[in-house]
């Protein structure tokens, strides 16, 4: 069977969403442009949310003490040693706040990266007509900047949208949940309203928004999760990530759990993929999932780590559980008028 989004997978994914655009796999490049984040400078607040940890997800060739090329170069090296699957590169400006500076600076930044695209890629060709394009050397296709929903204004979306038209660029937001009361209850600095303000103002200067969501917040019930795939599926978003709680060391969620494990509840992996499909089944068919959940070194984490396993072996499962309950992606969507 052939799913609205124009394959057989059972859900809308990302390496199809860029075979589209691209006519291949893309793969993301982690940048850390030495960017802080104003939940942890003292702007906002000093503590930041209570379950960060930037440390866990950064690459070993990720450091800010490198220059954006020298990132770039070597993450290109790591992905085709590691995979050799993809020939196409995104920049992702990864950890922290990478909006968090102002214009100029941010222009200064990003533009080191167009001069590693220029380095890889002397002809960059308009974005509509990558997809024919066959190139046989690594290239890098654009940029993806991941950043919170309160840190954007015109002023950057109309520089975003200049680029634009010769590079693919996405901002990606940390979204988390879409209960004020968890938002609060982790110390994010933001409510709901604010990020859902960031996605569509985006999308109004054309520019495509992904957005980050955790599942397992403190708080939460199943059931309160499961609705939040109603609000996520009117929002204009391009793409989600999802990730399962996960408790790191030195964190104030550590320190929480530690005292009150029983605040908490936290997926087992069989249960998890069970949540992840009754989710999906609910989300909007055109909304791409970039992730089902994360995975993260265990020597990182406090909470029992699952996720021995790496991510594609989680996938295969959650595509074998979809084909067992013969279930896809918005199977239970109901668009709203
Ligand atoms: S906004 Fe991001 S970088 Fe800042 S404290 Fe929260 S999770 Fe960490």
């Amino acid at each position: 069977m052939t799913y609205p989004w124009g394959d057989e997978r059972r859900f809308n994914s990302y390496s199809n969403y860029f075979t589209k655009q691209f006519g291949g796999r893309v793969q993301k490049i982690s940048i850390d442009a030495g960017f802080s984040c104003p939940n942890r400078d003292g702007k906002i607040s000093t503590g930041g949310c209570t379950f960060c940890s930037n440390e866990a997800f950064n690459p070993s060739y990720c450091r800010p003490e490198k220059s954006i090329k020298q990132q770039i170069e070597e993450g290109i090296e790591f992905h085709q040693r590691r995979y050799r699957r993809a020939n196409k590169y995104l920049a992702y400006f990864q950890p922290f706040s990478n909006t968090y500076k102002p214009i100029e600076e941010l222009k200064n930044i990003y533009e080191q990266a167009f001069e590693a695209i220029d380095f890889h890629l002397p002809q960059c060709p308009p974005r509509n007509d990558m997809a024919s394009k066959a190139l046989e050397t690594p290239e890098i296709i654009g940029i993806v900047i991941g950043t919170r929903p309160d840190l954007v204004d015109e002023v950057l979306l109309q520089y975003l949208k200049e680029i634009q038209k010769s590079h693919y660029v996405m901002l990606e937001y940390g979204v988390e949940s879409v209960y004020n009361e968890t938002l609060k209850r982790v110390n994010r600095g933001h409510d709901f309203a604010t990020a859902e303000k960031a996605i569509r103002m985006t999308v109004d200067y054309g520019i495509p928004c992904g957005a980050h969501f955790i599942f397992g917040l403190p708080g939460e019930s199943k059931d309160m999760m499961l609705d939040a795939a109603d609000i996520i599926s009117r929002l204009p978003l391009t793409t989600v990530k999802f990730h399962q709680l996960q408790i790191f060391k030195g964190t104030t969620m550590a320190e929480e759990y530690l005292e009150h494990p029983e605040h908490f509840h936290l997926f087992n992996l069989e249960e998890y993929i069970d949540f992840v499909i009754d989710f999906a089944e609910r989300l909007n068919p055109h909304i791409v999932i970039e992730r089902f959940a994360g995975e993260v070194p265990p020597r990182y984490l406090v909470s029992e780590p699952w996720m021995k396993l790496r991510y594609d072996e989680v996938l295969c499962r959650i595509e074998k559980r979809m084909e067992e309950r013969d279930t896809w992606q918005g199977r239970l969507y109901t668009p709203h008028s």
